[in-house]
């Protein structure tokens, strides 16, 4: 019999025992004293996971909301952008910027792969009036990783913004806004951050911040500049805001800066390569060979194998929530997710899953030990950076 569900899916993610405490404890005023500390204490570690000197919004929405208050706040209709789609979130970008009225020019990617930056500077070049580039910083549909650090010395020597969704990828892999010169970088509470769903924070550069002012907000709701005069003025928001999950934010950041972030991320990278390695020996090919995603691997499945019955078989047999394919590549991958509070015992015990649902469905079987192979390189990736490549690590 099965006790415990272990949800390894890319939102939501798993919540640690002192979150899940911190979120049960008794309700407090959002205008009153107690709430300002709070609030005021996860400003310092919000800039210090964003990387900013700039004040983090709070936004209480999802993921996608915060994507639609950047849409909304930083462009008028009939404005240009330039919108990265390879994928799923990348095709949101244009959906929401199209109803805001605005011209995309897309940049079409195949699923599982990257843009580049000459991409983005080449279509700068073609879109001279474009106001921003719209990307994602790791495109959850794919398990694909954006090269945000090399797009963003593109965009900082221009005049054209640089507006990140790092939904799936905050918390899990760097993004130092201030230092790479991001002008939006965003993230919603229930991937990296092991809170429940429900709150979106965004963070503006001052260049961003500059145009901001000048655009009239597209909705009541998500007034931006409303909401930073706020926070900086009264370490408040505008509207009620969702309280226990702010008490829940301060507890998981300050888990997260306890351990501090490069281990954080060298923790994600050495699941990832955990995860890929698994994959490897079990025969399967992986969605994304480069450019991959620290929080999440896509692994193709054999011909003849259906990926919707795979997952379906995982989470009813083991007890383990994988997710599948969207769009064109329903049923041809699963996607594994490694983000938040997920250690190498959860990812081994989905592999393990994966591995017999695969061959009871008709796939084949690899190496027996494929997870002691995870294993190892899992170990050898925990003594390198964050991001090094297992076989140039020293032991
Ligand atoms: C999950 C996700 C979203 C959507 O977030 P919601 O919280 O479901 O609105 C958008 N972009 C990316 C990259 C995501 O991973």
């Amino acid at each position: 019999m099965l006790n415990k569900t272990r949800l390894l899916t890319p939102g939501p993610t798993p919540l640690p025992e002192r979150v899940r405490l911190a979120l049960a404890k008794d309700m407090i005023h959002h205008r009153k004293g107690e709430f300002h500390k709070i609030m005021n204490h996860t400003q310092e570690q919000l800039k210090l996971l964003f990387g900013t000197t700039q004040p983090v919004l709070t936004l209480s929405c999802s993921g996608s909301g915060s994507m639609t208050a950047t849409v909304y706040s930083l462009f008028n209709p009939g404005d240009t952008v330039i919108v990265v789609n390879a994928g799923k979130f990348g095709e949101r970008w244009g959906e929401i910027a199209k109803m805001r009225g605005l011209k995309v020019a897309e940049i079409k990617k195949e699923w599982g792969t990257a843009v580049s930056a000459e991409e983005v500077a080449h279509a700068i070049q073609e879109n001279k009036d474009a106001k921003a580039v719209l990307v994602q910083m790791s495109e959850t549909s794919t398990g694909v990783l954006h090269p945000i650090e090399a797009i963003a010395a593109v965009t900082r020597a221009t005049d054209t913004l640089l507006v990140v969704d790092g939904i799936s990828g905050v918390g899990i892999s760097p993004c130092p806004m201030d230092k790479w010169g991001v002008d939006c970088l965003l993230t919603g509470s229930q991937k990296g951050l092991m809170l429940p769903p429900g709150l979106a924070l965004l963070a503006l550069s001052e260049r961003a911040w500059k145009i901001c002012e000048n655009v009239k907000p597209g909705c009541f709701y998500f007034d931006l500049p409303a909401e930073r005069k706020k926070i900086l003025g009264k370490s408040e928001t505008h509207f009620t805001t969702p309280v226990n999950l702010i008490v829940g934010l301060e507890e998981s950041l300050g888990m997260l800066l306890e351990s501090g972030l490069e281990t954080v991320y060298r923790k994600q990278w050495a699941l990832t390569q955990f995860c890929r390695r698994c994959a490897d020996a079990m025969g399967l090919k992986l969605l994304a060979p480069d450019n991959y995603t620290w929080g999440i691997t896509s692994i193709l499945l054999p011909e003849g194998v259906d990926g919707v019955q795979v997952v379906k078989d995982c989470a009813e047999q083991y007890g383990i929530y994988l997710a599948g394919g969207q769009d064109q590549l329903k049923g041809r991958i699963v996607r594994v997710g490694h983000m938040g509070w997920v250690d190498w015992g959860d990812v081994a015990t989905a592999m393990y899953a994966l591995n017999q649902c695969v061959i009871a469905r008709g796939g084949f079987s690899g190496c027996h030990d494929f997870l002691e192979q995870g294993l190892a390189t899992y170990r050898k990736a925990l003594q390198g950076k964050p991001g090094e490549p297992v076989d140039e690590v020293h032991d």
